[in-house]
């Protein structure tokens, strides 16, 4: 019986794996992209929702506790992963350019609240409570250009 319980605690921490917010990310994104359509306004609340947690618990992972610093993070974090780019748009006007890798027109209608989320929820545990983050120019109108979003810290 001792020997068991031995055992077992040894076994631990190989069961125990990181938790990995790149692959969640990508795994929720290839999700929302396939379900697009789907209930629509509600559709895009819930994407907005999962977006939010999954930046929440990636601020955990960051180190940055000022705005350029965290852009930084963010945009190789992005990278690193294969999620798609993250660059400042309007460094000055506080905007960022975040896109999907090979995100269509169809995919940004579920992807971009979910972005908005994410690094809304991200920004409010790195920076302040008060920040907000809000889509100002969706690419999805038009063909290959940026989605555009505006960070506001009063
Ligand atoms: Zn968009």
């Amino acid at each position: 019986m001792p020997q068991r319980v031995r055992s077992r605690i040894r076994e631990e921490p190989a069961q125990l794996s990181e938790p990995d917010e790149g692959k969640m990310i990508k795994l929720a994104m290839q999700t929302l992209s396939e379900h697009y359509g789907m209930h629509r306004g509600r559709g895009k609340r819930a994407a907005r929702v999962l977006g939010h947690q999954l930046g929440a618990d990636l601020a955990g992972r960051f180190v940055s506790a000022d705005l350029t610093g965290v852009v930084e993070e963010l945009s190789r974090f992005w990278k690193r992963n294969g999620i798609g780019n993250v660059v400042w748009h309007d460094k000055d006007n506080l905007e960022l350019a975040v896109r999907y890798s090979g995100e269509t027109a169809e995919d940004k209608q579920m992807l971009c609240p979910f972005k908005e989320g994410l690094i809304e929820a991200l920004l409010k545990k790195r920076l302040s409570e008060q920040v907000s983050v809000k889509e100002t120019e969706c690419g999805g109108k038009r063909d290959g250009s940026n989605c555009i979003f505006k960070i506001s810290i009063p």
